[in-house]
């Protein structure tokens, strides 16, 4: 299998213009967990650059598990992505719902996300499997360590073999954190693949007190990575505010975060 470390004993790494993931070094991908606004955005971008950041996230294209929640910009929302790109220089995540928009975002993003609704909709692994960006795919809320294996297996299966895994909490019997954050995947992808794995400390508990520590415990366990929301104004997001950390928030984690990943 593509994805198993019996196909690749070495880590495998993936290049988005000069950040690599996979290398020994932790990449900090941050932003808004959804494109608001032009002015939002570009604040977001423009802390998340000074403070560190090497990739820009934002959501264009939301999953909901409400109808009746904001849906994200859509189109517009990619636009301005492309502008922070622009301007700071930042390559850009962004998911992708559905295989009538991989054309659409592909114009736009550097790296494109598979959220934890779609890891088993196989239609979009195969399409994404079939373009020349990097994507990453999120762990499915309910899935076990080998369905998400399988499901980058139907990526690199295609074509495409710059994946890589993120792992962003699972459901469990707790309601406390919006989802139960699985630190112990990425042990667990470390012995059966050689995929690179983020962690998603916002989406994994829900809460953004837990964020910083969450950050750092993913440095510390030897992910690649993590995926972490920022909000000029998290009172005021649209989208999950309760998760998304504040700007000084995240500038007093990444001398903090540093210091882990030189520990380690
Ligand atoms: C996101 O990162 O914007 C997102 C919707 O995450 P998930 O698919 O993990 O819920």
């Amino acid at each position: 299998r593509f994805a198993s470390k019996e196909f690749r004993p070495e880590k495998s790494q993936v290049k988005v213009g000069d950040v690599v993931i996979g290398d020994n070094s932790f990449v900090m991908m941050a932003g808004p967990c959804t494109v608001e606004s032009e002015e939002q955005l570009m604040t977001a971008a423009r802390a998340v650059k000074a403070g560190g950041a090497t990739v820009l996230r934002g959501g264009a294209f939301k999953p909901s598990t409400s109808p009746y929640s904001f849906q994200g910009m859509g189109e517009d929302g990619l636009k301005l992505l492309a502008q922070a790109r622009e301007e700071t220089g930042l390559p850009i995540i962004t998911e992708v719902m559905h295989v009538g928009n991989i054309d659409l975002v592909c114009k736009y993003a550097d790296i494109l996300q598979i959220g934890t609704r779609n890891m088993q909709n196989y239609d979009l692994l195969i399409e994404v499997g079939k373009v020349k960006k990097p994507v990453m795919l999120k762990r499915g809320m309910s899935a076990k360590i080998e369905e998400w294996l399988q499901a980058a297996e139907y990526i690199i299966k295609g074509g495409n073999d710059a994946v890589m895994l993120c792992e962003r909490g699972v459901r469990t019997s707790e309601t406390y954190t919006r989802n139960t954050l699985d630190l112990s995947a990425v042990l667990a992808v470390r012995e059966l693949s050689h995929l690179p794995v983020i962690i998603d400390p916002s989406q994994g508990t829900g809460r953004s007190s837990m964020v910083p520590a969450m950050c750092k415990a993913a440095a510390a366990v030897g992910a690649d990575g993590v995926l972490v929301e920022v909000h000029p104004n998290p009172e005021k997001a649209l989208k999950d505010g309760a998760q998304s950390i504040t700007i000084p928030a995240f500038e007093k984690l990444m001398p903090e975060l540093r210091a882990v990943v030189e520990a380690v």
